[in-house]
Formats: structure tokens, C-alpha cells, sequence
């Protein structure tokens, strides 16, 4: 059963009714990824406020592989991208790629410089020391923005143009304040907590990644993290029903791009150059086959080309055209297959059209995979809160991804998805939607699950 329940009800009932104030503060001030200064300060302020140790500007951005920065860097979307990364208009406006040397400088210098235009990181982590002062258990809750220009008629709207909190990210945020306040005042009336518990506010889940770089500037160390839980909105389940399941719950994310290289012409005299179009189209078509005729076909993988630029008018055969894409897996050997297979493939056609070309393949997410044993407690927790009739496992991993991966790569974890739309709705909209809206009953629930979850984990 539920550990101290009388003392932890009512002080969930009030953390609830102020974490909805935050997030509806949150949902009006949305900030994209790595540009997360105001939503970092209000998260620092309450977790002071409540005499919670705090450390902030974590996160900054892990730099990607040098030789992917560098071919970042000579490609037309370089500009694009470090926007990706988090670098803001006013930085971007000043930088002048045109004449950069690229190919006479080495990885190591690209990766400075880059480096030192990189912003600081927005992250905010939270520590409450328990009866042992050396162990932890860590919540984790995302708080970046998308941009998205909100189309709800909610009275908290967003109040930045094309941005909005269309992944829920703003009611992760509040929630996790509200699960800080609980266990501290629940602490501070000697309320006993066996083990430390950290709070991680996580920037840039929607850009390059936070939960890395946290993780490399020691967010799991001192004291050490011994198991982590995290929660995600689900629009496509009523409030009330949670969802997770043992095993791989999203799967691998790697973006990729290839540049196929042939030969300028005039349109009229495509014989006098080498067209890398119809090559591109080949590769483009060729690299399904990887994800049909390579893989075990119960293994479960996607491959997406979601761009191809190539040329600019009617009348000239282009000297090149890139392509950039995404790959999803359930597990990493799938991954491993489909890097080889996509290298080889794509320079074996390319030299059939008498083409060159290269494959850089980036590294992002990882699968991300629930610990049995600590899925185990969160599901007795939510039995004891929902009912067995309102937990959904229908073990099946999703093919979008969360950073969060990173850190159940490093502990033991579990995320589970806790469903965000109104019982009765016509119509679902789901995250990354301009009308996404959830139930706000679910902060109280989440901060109700993110409590007990945490003390039946550390035992207590
Ligand atoms: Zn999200």
C-alpha cells in the first residue's frame, strides 16, 4: 500500500493546484530547444524557494561527430542546423560561412570552434538528501518548446509567435516542481526518505539532445543515481490510463545525409555532365530495400528520406544533390545492419551512374529500454493509485524517440506515458499538434505517481 498516505494526500492536493498555475505560466512563455532561459529561471526560483540545492546551466550542447560538424558546416544548411542546435538569431545574423576553408581545417578545430558559438546549457537539476546521503533516485521531466504556432482557444495561450508547448513538456515541468515540493515539505515534517532524490529539468528533447551532456557534466554522480523514472503526455489514451510495459519502449533515432557528387551541364546537354538526380532517385528507392530484404523482418525498423535538395532552375544539370533522413530501430544490432548496408549501397549506385558519393550518418537517440525490475514497482504504484483496469500494456515500442534514452542507457529506468485527452473528446489531437490540449487533471496524477514511485523505489 501506499507509504504515508494521510501526510502525502493533502500535500499533493496543494503542490497539484500550484503546479497547474506553473504550467499554465510555462504553456504562455514556451522557449525552444536550448534557448530555454525563462523557463530555467522560474524552474530555479521554485526549487529555491523551497530550499532545495540547485544547480543550473546544465546541458550545453554535446557537439555532434566532427566529421558530421564538418560536412554540416560546407553544406547550405549549415546555418539551419546550428539554429537546431540552439544558436539564436542574433548570433546566427553575424556569421559569414561563405568563406570559410572548411576542407583545409582539421576535426579538432571545427569541433572548437563550434564549441565556442555553442549557448549554455538551460538545464536544472534539483537534490534532496535523504537518510543516505550517497545513493539516489532521479525524476527527469523535459522543458522545451516546439515551433509550432498554437491554434487552441485556451485562456493561457502562447504568447510567442510560433512557438508553443505542443509536446507537453510545460505539464512535465510543472509536475515534477510539484513532486519537488511535496517530498520536500514531506522531508522537512520528518517524513522519511531512505535515499536521495534528484530532480532533472532537461533542455533541448526536441533539438540535439540535453539528457547526454547532463549526463556527461555528472547529473548521476554525487550522489550516485541508482534508478530513474519519467513520465510523457499521451493524447492517444484518456486521462486516467497509464501506459508502459518491461522492455524497449521507443526505439533508436539516427539522422543521416548523403551527398551524391556528378557533374554541371547545361539542361540541353545532359551528355556532357553527370546528372546526380536520377542517381539520388535510385538510392532513394535502393535504401527501402535495406529495411525489406536485410533486416529480420521481426525486428521492426523504419528508414525515411525526409529531404532532397538538389539544383536550383530548369536548364542545368546540378554538380550535386544531397538527401537527409532519419533511421528508427528496436534494437542496435538493426541499427549496426543498416549503417553498413547503407554506405555500400549508396556508393555501389552512385558508381553505377558513374556518380561519387558520401554517407555521413549522425548519432542521436538510443533505444529507449525499460528496466523490469523498476517497471515492476511503478506498475505496483499504479495499480495501488489507478487500478489495474486503467494500466495499458500493450507492448508495443514506439518509433518516435526521447532522449530520455540516454539515461536509461546509464541506470535502470522507466518511462511511462500517462494519456492526456478528455474522456469524451471527438477528436484526439496529438502531440506536435497545433490544437494539442490536455487534461490538466493529469499534473495532479503525475505528481501523485512521480511521489509514491519514488519512495516505494528507494524503499521506503
Ligand atoms: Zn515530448
Amino acid at each position: 500500500m501506499l507509504a504515508d498516505k494521510e501526510i502525502l494526500l493533502p500535500l499533493i492536493e496543494e503542490a497539484a493546484a500550484k503546479a497547474v498555475e506553473i504550467r499554465r505560466d510555462l504553456h504562455m512563455h514556451p522557449e525552444l530547444s536550448g534557448q530555454e532561459v525563462r523557463t530555467s529561471g522560474v524552474i530555479a526560483a521554485a526549487l529555491k524557494e523551497l530550499g532545495i540545492e540547485t544547480r543550473e546551466g546544465l546541458g550545453k550542447p554535446v557537439l555532434p561527430d566532427p566529421e558530421y560538424i564538418k560536412a554540416v558546416l560546407t553544406s547550405a544548411i549549415a546555418k539551419d542546423m546550428l539554429k537546431d542546435m540552439g544558436m539564436g538569431e542574433e548570433v546566427l545574423g553575424t556569421i559569414d560561412l561563405s568563406g570559410l576553408d572548411i576542407e583545409s581545417m582539421d576535426p579538432a578545430a571545427i569541433a572548437a570552434m563550434a564549441s565556442m558559438i555553442m549557448p549554455p546549457g538551460h538545464g536544472v537539476l534539483g537534490t534532496i538528501y535523504g537518510d543516505d546521503p550517497t545513493r539516489a533516485i532521479a525524476i527527469r521531466a523535459d522543458i522545451d518548446a516546439l515551433p509550432v504556432t498554437e491554434e487552441t482557444d485556451t485562456p493561457f495561450k502562447s504568447q510567442n509567435p510560433g512557438i508553443m508547448h505542443a509536446c507537453g513538456h510545460d505539464m512535465h515541468t510543472a509536475a515534477l516542481l510539484g513532486t519537488a515540493m511535496v517530498l520536500k515539505k514531506y522531508a522537512d515534517r520528518g517524513g522519511r526518505l531512505p535515499r536521495s532524490v534528484k530532480f532533472i529539468f532537461q533542455p533541448n528533447e526536441e533539438g540535439t539532445g540535453g539528457a547526454a551532456p547532463m549526463i556527461a557534466e555528472g547529473v548521476m554522480q554525487d550522489p550516485a543515481v541508482e534508478s530513474i523514472f519519467a513520465f510523457h503526455v499521451d493524447p492517444s489514451r484518456e486521462y486516467g490510463k497509464i501506459r508502459f510495459f518491461p522492455g524497449v519502449m521507443n526505439a533508436s533515432c539516427t539522422d543521416f545525409k548523403i551527398t551524391v557528387h556528378g557533374k554541371a551541364s547545361h539542361g540541353a546537354h545532359p551528355n556532357l555532365g553527370i546528372d546526380p538526380i536520377p542517381c539520388a532517385c535510385d538510392i532513394v528507392l535502393a535504401l527501402q530495400t535495406i529495411i525489406t530484404r536485410k533486416l529480420d523482418p521481426a525486428s521492426g525498423a523504419v528508414l525515411t528520406v525526409g529531404a532532397i535538395r538538389g539544383g536550383s532552375t530548369t536548364n542545368q544539370v546540378p554538380d550535386h544533390c544531397e538527401m537527409v533522413g532519419t533511421i528508427r530501430t528496436l534494437d542496435n544490432e538493426s541499427l549496426e545492419i543498416i549503417e553498413d548496408e547503407m554506405r555500400r549501397l549508396v556508393s555501389s549506385v552512385a558508381e553505377g551512374y558513374g556518380c561519387t558519393a558520401e554517407t555521413v550518418i549522425g548519432e542521436l537517440y538510443p533505444v529507449l529500454f525499460n528496466d523490469p525490475e523498476v517497471s515492476e514497482v511503478i506498475r505496483t504504484v499504479a495499480e495501488d493509485l489507478a487500478g489495474p483496469e486503467n494500466i495499458v500494456n500493450d507492448n508495443a515500442p514506439s518509433f518516435s524517440s526521447d532522449d530520455f534514452a540516454y539515461f536509461t542507457s546509464a541506470v535502470k529506468g522507466c518511462y511511462f506515458h500517462l494519456g492526456s485527452t478528455r474522456p469524451g473528446s471527438e477528436e484526439i489531437h496529438d502531440i506536435h499538434s497545433n490544437l494539442f490540449d490536455p487534461d490538466e487533471r493529469l499534473i495532479k496524477l503525475a505528481i501523485t505517481m512521480e511521489v509514491f514511485s519514488c519512495l516505494r523505489l528507494m524503499g521506503a
